[in-house]
């Protein structure tokens, strides 16, 4: 077999795993499903299939489209085209936007950089695929990949890395198709790990699984594992008769990988248990494979085997010709080993780069989204502290108004009559003392006019208080009533007004006086149950006739007003100095 047939072989058992998992849709869906089972089991089916979905290409989506391009690319891959399958596994990968469709072109040029053993472009595209998985809906899609990580750290050897993807395949629910070579690559990583020896019952229970699933190919593995185990415990023989009584089975799947490593195993057990014809034989069977790749370890042993057999034989000049072969396959294959190695760790250089890279990135935003906040909750604290402000000057400003508002409030009880609303005794006086000095300084003369309600007790003794109240009230508006425009009217006291008035003479006095007069008779004090008219008892003055001073008009006011009083009541006198009051009209007195 020529080598690139068993690199054929080799691809065709590592990208097989990726037709596990496929959903089903009806007519071109159908043709792609079927296309893609085939696509391992049945080379030439699998070439027919995608001739069928070349005709039906035309009505496919470009989601569809891409997925036919991923099947021609897996039949570049199985037909040795690995450059051109490579190129284009990744060409959809970067193109496809269907998750699913990413990851399985992924796999497919790790897969296919593996047989090329382009070591750091297959891990790289390991990598992204595996970065990928939580992407993936389809749980087997997923588990798949799970198993070609398995697979391909094997290839690269590294087997705990295996072994740690194999493991977490086997804690998952997956299909028993996945289990199989998931239980191989577990106990074959184990072994390399040095964990494995002694574990015998794994191994055949593994190989009673993969027989259930028809998979030769593992089971054959399986067996050499086995094998392996009873030869590492003194068995050798046992070893030897497991492998040889299998070894039709092997050989009947055609997998050169496989049929080289039994016919490997066998010849170093044969020659382990003194039959050295018989290790030759095996050896030579190796060789006929025609593997030339230089990392094969069973070609490597087969050598050795031939060697040490020629050189037991005593056959020096083929011991010689055999230990050339030998040293130069294992010189290849420890080249290989080295350069899968330093691949491996600079794949690993590469990802911990971008980690770092990406953990940079991830601090420099977060440092980004810190100052962000800062510079946030420093402008939520000045919005807090203006809005604050402006709190605090609007009840600067309420409580400053209420203040001037209690301030007037208080200053209007403190001067206002409470009763009748006129200015109270003191306020009146204040009032009066301005309106003097305003009336004096613009040389005019000011008027002031007294009044006693007359016999008002009587009202209060036969209508009661309230009466009284209501009267004073009345009395009030009639007051008002009678001012002229910027006089000033209050209550001095008791049932006792008075009317100040600026630019008033004498007269101007009386006409106040006889008005107020006119005011109280047109009182209706019905309402009380007073069948009387109100009348009063006026007395005038001036600041011209008493002088300009509030106390002296007030005295010759009232003193008038006291002489009306006993002159009868109902009465408006005048101050008049030095002659006697005169009597300027006289009404009727209440009894
Ligand atoms: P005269 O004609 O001599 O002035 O007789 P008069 O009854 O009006 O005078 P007097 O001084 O004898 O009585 C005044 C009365 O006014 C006595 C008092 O009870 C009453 N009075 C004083 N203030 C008020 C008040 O605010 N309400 C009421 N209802 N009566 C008041
Ligand atoms: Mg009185
Ligand atoms: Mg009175």
């Amino acid at each position: 077999m020529t080598c690139k047939a068993i690199n054929a072989a080799r691809a065709m058992m590592l990208l097989g795993i990726l037709a596990l998992a496929m959903p089903a849709r009806a007519g071109i869906e159908d043709a792609l499903q079927r296309a893609d089972a085939l696509r391992t089991s049945d080379p030439q089916a699998f070439a027919a299939a995608l001739s069928e979905l070349d005709a039906l290409e035309a009505q496919a989506t470009e989601a569809q489209t891409l997925r036919i391009r991923l099947l021609r690319t897996y039949q570049k891959a199985l037909t040795g085209n690995y450059e051109i399958a490579i190129k284009d596994a990744i060409a959809l990968h970067q193109e496809g936007k269907d998750p699913t469709l990413k990851f399985r072109a992924a796999l497919l040029a790790a897969n296919t950089a593996a047989v090329t053993r382009e070591f750091s472009l297959g891990l790289r595209y390991l990598e992204i695929a595996l970065a990928m998985q939580d992407q993936v809906p389809d749980a087997n899609d997923r588990h798949l990949g799970f198993l070609v990580a398995a697979i391909l750290y094997t290839e690269y050897g590294q087997h705990s890395l295996s072994l740690q993807y194999a493991e977490q395949l086997l804690a998952l629910e997956t299909s028993p198709r996945i289990r199989c070579p998931a239980r191989l690559k577990k106990i074959e990583a184990e072994w390399k790990l040095g964990s494995g020896a002694g574990n015998e019952l794994a191994t055949s229970q593994a190989i009673a699984d993969c027989i259930a699933q028809q998979d030769a190919i593992a089971t054959g593995f399986l067996r050499g594992q086995l094998a392996r185990q009873w030869a590492a415990a003194g068995r050798e023989g046992e070893a030897v008769e497991l492998l040889e009584s299998h070894l039709k089975e092997v050989e009947a799947t055609g997998y050169p990988r496989l049929v080289g490593e039994i016919h490997s195993l066998l010849a170093e057990y044969r020659q382990a248990t003194g039959d050295p014809s018989a290790a030759e034989r095996h050896a030579r069977a190796v060789l006929a494979l025609g593997v030339k790749d230089a990392y094969s370890l069973p070609l490597v042993t087969a050598h050795r085997v031939l060697y040490e057999t020629a050189l037991e034989r005593g056959d020096l000049g083929a011991a010689l010709g055999a230990y050339r072969q030998y040293a130069e396959a294992d010189k290849a294959r420890l080249d290989e080993v080295k350069a899968r190695e330093f691949a491996f760790q600079l794949s690993r250089h590469e990802l911990q780069q971008r980690d770092h890279a990406i953990d940079l990135l991830s601090k420099q935003n977060e440092v980004l989204t810190l100052e962000q906040e800062v510079a946030k909750k420093s402008s939520q604290v000045d919005r807090l502290v203006i809005l604050l402000l402006l709190m605090l000057a609007a009840m600067i400003g309420f409580w400053a108004y209420r203040t001037r508002r209690m301030q007037g409030q208080l200053r209007a009880l403190a001067q206002t009559d409470g009763l009748t609303g006129l200015s109270n005794r003191r306020h009146f006086r204040e009032r009066a003392d301005v309106m003097l000095s305003r009336c004096t300084a613009s040389g005019q003369e000011m008027a002031l006019v007294l009044l006693d309600l007359d016999n008002f007790k009587h009202i209060n003794d036969r209508h009661g208080h309230a009466a009284g109240d209501w009267l004073l009230g009345q009395v009030a508006r009639a007051c008002r009533a009678a001012c002229r425009e910027g006089d000033v009217c209050g209550r001095l006291g008791g049932e006792e007004f008075a009317i100040m008035s600026c630019g008033a003479d004498l007269a101007a006095a009386q006409r106040i006086a006889q008005s107020c007069r006119e005011q109280l008779a047109r009182i209706d004090t019905a309402a009380i149950g007073h069948d009387r008219p109100i009348t009063a008892s006026f007395g005038c003055t001036t600041s011209l006739r008493s002088g300009p001073t509030f106390e002296r008009m007030f005295a010759h006011a009232d003193a008038a007003m006291y002489r009306a009083k006993a002159d009868g009541r109902d009465t408006i006198l005048t101050h008049v100095e030095p002659a006697p009051v005169t009597v300027l009209h006289r009404g009727q007195t209440s009894a």
